[in-house]
């Protein structure tokens, strides 16, 4: 990897300190996202289908040569009540946490949070003999 001569458009960390006005195509769902209605200086995911780009290491920094889409996978809220959205790359697998731009479609959001709720990691049906496995009877008394 030969980062010192890689022609780049801008300067290294110039949209850490920039807002990025550029609007683009997302290449999950092909809507046009303009950065206006965000809320923030950085649009840095689809506000439609919430996938983003893996184009940085660290936010802003645009030093990512993978260039894959990014699914959104997960929620989580901050220490001050915002949410944010973990990205993972579709081809590399990095992760990435970026906060949630005002106009984020919340169905979208929601559906994400709600996953691991409607798909527990445990059967359902078995829940009985679980709690029995645990040291419960686990039964539904009358
Ligand atoms: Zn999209
Ligand atoms: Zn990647």
């Amino acid at each position: 990897m030969n980062r010192e001569n890689k022609k780049r458009k801008y300067e290294k960390g110039y949209y850490k300190n920039h807002p990025c006005t550029e609007s683009f195509i997302c290449k999950n769902c092909g809507r046009l996202v303009v950065s206006a209605g965000a809320g923030s200086n950085h649009r840095n995911h689809c506000p439609n289908c919430l996938c983003s780009m893996h184009v940085d290491h660290e936010p802003g920094d645009r030093e990512s040569d993978c260039g894959s889409i990014m699914d959104p996978v997960a929620v989580w809220v901050r220490k001050n009540g915002e949410w944010a959205i973990i990205h993972r790359c579709r081809r590399c697998g990095a992760l990435s946490s970026n906060r949630v731009a005002a106009d984020d479609n919340p169905m979208k959001l929601m559906s994400i949070a709600m996953k691991p709720l409607c798909s527990p990691p445990f059967p359902l049906e078995r829940i009985e003999e679980m709690t029995a496995l645990m040291g419960g009877d686990g039964k539904l008394h009358g």
